[in-house]
């Protein structure tokens, strides 16, 4: 039925397979550019947003988890899961949707697919905090852990910190092959390690974006070489990490919003009072970043729901502005909202289909 109400709101619908024709329209690097241009631009907003650590329903094989966030004009959640043994059942590790709505009435305006947006989204800020922390003449990668995140890692990088050769690394060898093949043609010299030790030896920057439910160690501290930026994605949540202690006591350490990177970022391992530093503070100019060639930087990434918020208001602009998106019949249509009961008992369509 078509909404006969003039008030209706007009709520946008993305859906998975319509996401994927926005970003192959606008094109991926665009995306990874234009989002990381907004995310830039929102975390020097810090200040003006309700922020809070995100809620976590734990289960022994993974986590859903519940984002929040808003400023004073727009409402932002994300959906998520982190199941690191999905790929048994063919599906991915990390799955989500979110929705954009008005603080003033509490409209939805937007309930986007946010699988395909999570990746873009987080190979925007780990490259947007690269370029903040990373040694200015970064040049090579080793990039751990080669699934879905992988490609977005190694393009984001490419593009806004200017990453030319990426080592790689994945204990599933059909992994790295998959990212390699994917990256053909892409500007990158490409090449297959065979342990961490060897993919790191060299590298400009770390980054670790693996997937199990551990304490894991990938990254020891005999790894590390001074100067190195180290993009740590794969730890976020309790019980899930990725570095040694050796490694992080090693480095000076950025997060994204710090009441939730003690909970579930590598710095759950450190005592409450170790010193870090928020992102934002660097790209507001209010702390220094990195202080010298030879200091090693780690971004302990977790994804914070003002990523999302960022990425959500950068995809609805971009599909409205091209006609994308399905009109969404997500809240009764009434003239008179106190009688909600009597939409009930209003003339029903008279369905043509046969039963
Ligand atoms: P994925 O399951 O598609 O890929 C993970 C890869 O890690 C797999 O190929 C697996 O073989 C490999 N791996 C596991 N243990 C390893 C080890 N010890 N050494 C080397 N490789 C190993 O998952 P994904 O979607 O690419 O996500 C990767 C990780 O990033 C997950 O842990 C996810 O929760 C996390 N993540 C973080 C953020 C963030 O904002 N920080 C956002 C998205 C995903």
């Amino acid at each position: 039925m078509q909404n006969t109400n003039a008030h209706y709101p007009a709520i946008t619908y993305l859906s998975a397979p319509e996401m994927i024709r926005l970003v192959r329209r606008l094109g991926l690097p665009a995306c990874i550019a234009g989002i990381a241009e907004r995310i830039e631009h929102e975390f020097l907003r810090w200040n003006e947003f309700d922020k809070s650590a995100r809620i976590a329903c734990h289960s022994p094989v993974g986590v859903i988890e519940l984002m929040p966030i808003a400023d004073a004009e727009q409402y932002a959640f994300k959906y998520v899961n982190g199941h690191p043994s999905n790929w048994q059942f063919k599906l991915p590790t990390v799955m989500a949707f979110g929705v954009l709505a008005d603080v003033q009435t509490g409209v939805p305006r937007l309930l986007s697919e946010l699988t395909l947006t999570t990746a873009i989204r987080t190979a925007a800020t780990s490259a947007v905090a690269a370029r903040a922390l990373a040694r200015r003449n970064s040049r090579r990668m080793a990039l751990i852990g080669n699934g879905a995140q992988s490609e977005f890692q190694a393009l984001a990088f490419r593009d806004l910190v200017g990453i030319r050769e990426v080592q790689l690394y994945d204990i599933d060898r059909a992994a790295s092959e998959k990212l390699a093949a994917n990256l053909r043609d892409q500007g990158l010299l490409v090449r297959l390690s065979d342990s961490v030790a060897d993919a790191v030896r060299g590298a400009d920057i770390v980054t670790t974006v693996t997937a199990d439910k551990t304490n894991a160690i990938i990254l020891t501290p005999e790894m590390v070489e001074p100067g190195m930026h180290i993009n740590a994605v794969g730890g976020d949540c309790p019980g899930k990490t990725e570095l040694a202690r050796g490694v992080i006591e090693a480095a000076s350490v950025f997060v994204e919003f710090e009441p939730q990177s003690r909970i579930e970022g590598e710095i759950q391992q450190m005592p409450a009072d170790f010193e870090v530093t928020e992102l934002w503070r660097v790209l507001a100019g209010a702390t220094p970043g990195r202080r010298s060639d030879e200091e090693v930087t780690l971004f302990d990434s977790v994804g914070f729901a003002l990523e999302d918020f960022a990425a959500l208001g950068f995809m609805h602009e971009q599909a409205l502005a091209l006609g994308m998106g399905e009109r969404l019949e997500l809240l009764p249509e009434t003239t008179d909202p106190k009688n909600l009961f009597g939409l009930l008992n209003a003339p029903q369509e008279v369905s043509t289909a046969s039963s």
